[in-house]
């Protein structure tokens, strides 16, 4: 098959002919259709990332078609439209047994631990724990656009944040997952601040629901603060990185939830908490990672529903020739949507 192959990390990716991939007994090998490029996979291409061993295929936001099939597996046929969450479960740790398969303590995740899907095929393990099976009306484009950004922003939002109607929400950083939290926190019913420095971000966040944007070079943190009327009751940093991770926690009421979304990786990876007012005012720190697959069912409703839009985060489709180019320069946010591989 085809596939963008990389020999040594921060070396141009090429475009190489390696083996198809072989079911395992409980996995499937999906064809791929349509696949993100990530911030995520960038880290991974510069060496942030101790799971990965070369040679090694980025990409863990896909879309397909199921082509083959594991003996073992019982829920899924040739020919089944789906995607994967981007951290696949084992199935038999006590994460998985509670349901936490985001947290397993066996994790797969294409494009990290196994070969991924900048590829026309990519082999998923344990199909029937983390196999998603995709509704007729949603293209794969949009599809593969869920499972990284916008199921991570879902959960941290729902699941981790627990936002409901009437509450105040702080997004630091407007790009694929910070718009993605916007749309899914106003959604919700919450009353949502957009904080980015590139003014064509904020005003797609206002587009998308957010009620104030806010410029991040002013004073963010007085500037919510006096918005909310004391600080807003859950700020997420979308963007990963010291500064917008300080805001979002500053900006916070007395028992809000900070939570941390964007990764700190390579020299953010140890940031400078302010903890004084974690413990004065008892601030909820809390991490989202992921989404599990038995929790798409909630995010695809709302979707169908169209109380949720994810095509509108799609931006450009590229041919899987162009990914090694956009893999390369993810970190210059040059593209306000999604950039996705649909041709192959
Ligand atoms: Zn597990
Ligand atoms: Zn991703």
């Amino acid at each position: 098959m085809k596939a963008v192959l990389f020999e040594k990390f921060q070396e141009a990716p090429k475009v190489a002919t390696v083996a198809d991939p072989m079911p395992e007994a409980h996995g499937v090998v999906v064809k791929v259709e349509a696949t993100g490029v990530c911030r995520s996979d960038w880290h991974g291409w510069m060496g942030h990332d101790s799971d990965i061993e070369l040679p090694h295929i980025p990409g863990h936001e896909l879309a397909g078609v199921i082509e083959a099939i594991g003996k073992d597996v019982k829920n899924w046929n040739v020919g089944d439209r789906v995607t994967v969450p981007f951290i696949c479960g084992c199935g038999t740790c006590s994460e998985c047994n509670a349901g936490h398969q985001q947290v397993c303590l066996h994790q797969e995740q294409p494009g990290f631990t196994h070969w991924g899907s900048f590829a026309e095929y990519v082999p998923i393990h344990q199909a029937d724990l983390n196999v998603v099976a995709l509704p007729e009306s949603m293209a794969f484009a949009t599809a593969a656009s869920l499972g990284c950004r916008f199921a991570t922003s879902f959960r941290a939002v729902i699941d981790q944040g627990k936002v409901r109607a009437g509450q105040w929400v702080a997004v630091h950083g407007c790009g694929g997952v910070g718009l993605s939290a916007v749309m899914i926190a106003s959604a919700a019913g919450a009353n949502v601040i957009g904080v980015d420095i590139d003014p064509v971000k904020l005003s797609l966040a206002k587009e998308l629901g957010a009620v104030a944007a806010l410029d991040s070079k002013s004073d963010v943190v007085e500037a919510i603060k006096e918005i909310t009327k004391g600080g807003a009751h859950v700020s997420l940093d979308a963007l990963g990185h010291p500064v917008t991770m300080t805001n979002s926690i500053l900006c916070l009421r007395p028992r809000g939830k900070h939570i941390q979304v964007g990764l700190m990786l390579g020299d953010y990876a140890a940031p400078a908490v302010p903890m004084p007012k974690i413990v004065a005012q008892e601030i909820e720190l809390l991490g989202s990672h992921g989404m599990q697959a038995h929790r798409y069912g909630a995010m695809l409703d709302m979707v169908e529903s169209g109380k949720l839009d994810p095509a509108r985060l799609v931006g450009n489709k590229i041919s899987l020739n162009a990914a090694p180019e956009a893999l390369m320069n993810m970190d210059k946010f040059l593209s306000i949507g999604a950039t996705v591989i649909t041709s192959f």
